[in-house]
């Protein structure tokens, strides 16, 4: 913070001419006109800022998100002159299946996300993404259970996500 008098920037240019790829591909329509993003539809909100429950008209939509969404960040053209970075933090993790994830305590969590941005999400809300995306994808047998959590959880829609941790345990 400061109380100097600095110029203001000036307007960014537009470059993205006719251009609607992020708008066209985000899944749950969170990009509402150009240069117009309406946060509360986003899943990079929605799965990792938001706390409580996610709302039932995004759940589908998240897929397999478990973490995040970088769709509108995939298909702008622009980023094709992006370099990966180097921070190890954003390097892939391999992670053991949901089911799995699902029965991690607040020791566990704390140990295996040390140096992830993941950790960030805690243990609800990481709780909480995994039975969203169970129920987008889980269709063995051995994720019933997981399953199960999730109806739990959609029927006690106004729950918190802290409350998922009480009934997943
Ligand atoms: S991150 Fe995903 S949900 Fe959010 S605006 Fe981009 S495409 Fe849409
Ligand atoms: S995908 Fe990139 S270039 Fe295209 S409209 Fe979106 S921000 Fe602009």
């Amino acid at each position: 913070m400061t109380t100097l008098d600095l110029p203001a920037d000036e307007p960014v240019k537009d470059r993205c001419g006719s251009c609607t790829r992020c708008i066209d591909v985000c899944p749950t329509g969170a990009i509402t006109a150009p240069y117009q993003l309406d946060a509360s539809k986003c899943i990079s909100y929605l799965t990792i800022e938001h706390d409580g429950p996610i709302p039932l008209q995004y759940r589908t939509a998240i897929g397999d998100r478990l973490y995040g969404c970088d769709e509108c960040l995939d298909v702008c053209p622009w980023n094709k002159w992006a370099t990966p970075t180097l921070e190890a933090k954003f390097s892939p993790r391999e992670l053991p299946p949901l089911r799995e994830l699902l029965a991690w305590d607040e020791a566990t969590f704390s140990e295996r996300m040390i140096g992830s941005p993941m950790r960030r999400l805690k243990l609800p809300r990481f709780r909480r993404n995994i039975c969203v995306v169970l129920g987008n994808v889980g269709i063995m047998a051995e994720d019933l259970p997981a399953l199960q959590i999730r109806r739990i959880w959609e029927r006690r829609d106004g729950c918190r996500a802290r409350r998922l941790g009480d009934c997943s345990n």
